[in-house]
């Protein structure tokens, strides 16, 4: 968004144009920013801005490189010391110079980043045998437009059971949710589920949550009633994008539990509005 020097800036938020288009299509992750504030979303997504990385991110990221690279291996190969091995290639991939800086990489956080993958390399081999998965695909991306809301999503996993039905894996690198989070952790599962429904005209049967670290899962089945709800919040929500996008202003929802892990706090204490911090 361009800034007049003449106007302190929360003045013009609300009338001038945006100067990038709106984005092609809706992500889960993109969805619950804005679902969490709709600045947030503006700021991320159709402003561009960009955002700090952070330990967990990173570290999160690197786990997914390891055990991405892992199902690319046949069955039997997929053993501990081959996880292991590849572990300074994801390093060298997440640890750019930026990424060094944001986190304050040093000697000192790199001991704790290998004890953490470590760890989460264990966690995970104690869950399951990766030799034994009968993976049908790994780290694929869906698009689709569904009841008229263009969304957007990278798989982490598909597996095929013995039955032949599908599951759909997602890995997550940080703590099992508790409140608000528990109740909604399947929720971007089951637009997974549509989008995959859509693109390769077959339902999965069933989620499953993969806590790496804690070595922890979580299953249900795919239910049409809670999918069919999720797409409906999506659109929704994209309707609202939309409106917004068209008026100039996505208005800011400062709350404690929002602002709190914002990386856009400084732009909003910048454009005046007041951040619950
Ligand atoms: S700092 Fe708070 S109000 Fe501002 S974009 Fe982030 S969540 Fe929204």
């Amino acid at each position: 968004m361009s800034i007049s020097p003449n106007l302190t800036p929360h003045l013009y938020i609300g009338w001038m144009p945006f100067d990038n288009s709106l984005p092609a299509y809706l992500s889960p992750s993109k969805l619950n920013d804005f679902t969490i504030c709709y600045r947030k979303y503006q700021y991320g997504a159709i402003d561009r801005l960009p955002s700090k990385s952070s330990y967990p991110l990173v570290k999160g990221r690197i786990v997914h490189i390891i055990l991405d690279k892992l199902f690319g291996l046949e069955g039997e190969a997929r053993t501990l010391e081959a996880a292991k091995s590849f572990i300074n290639e994801a390093k060298a991939a997440e640890l750019t110079s930026e990424a060094k800086a944001d986190i304050g990489f040093d000697d000192a956080l790199d001991g704790v980043l290998n004890t953490d993958i470590d760890k989460s390399l264990h966690g995970y081999f104690r869950l399951e045998e990766p030799a034994k998965v009968n993976k049908r695909q790994a780290e694929f991306t869906m698009k689709a437009t569904i009841a008229e809301t263009p969304l957007y999503g990278i798989l982490d996993r598909l597996d095929e059971e013995e039955d032949g039905s599908l599951t759909i894996v997602d890995y997550k690198t940080g703590k099992f949710p508790r409140g608000d989070y528990f109740e909604k952790r399947f929720e971007n599962m089951e637009i997974y589920a549509a989008l995959f429904k859509e693109t390769h005209k077959v339902r999965p049967t069933k989620l499953r949550l993969i806590y790496v670290e804690a070595g922890q899962s979580d299953e249900k089945l795919v239910s049409g009633k809670e999918v069919d709800q999720q797409i409906g919040r999506a659109s929704a929500a994209w309707r609202l994008i939309n409106r917004f996008y068209t008026e100039g202003e996505f208005p800011a929802r400062p709350s404690r539990s929002a602002c709190r892990w914002c990386p856009y706090t400084q732009e909003c204490i910048d454009s005046g509005v007041a951040v619950a911090i």
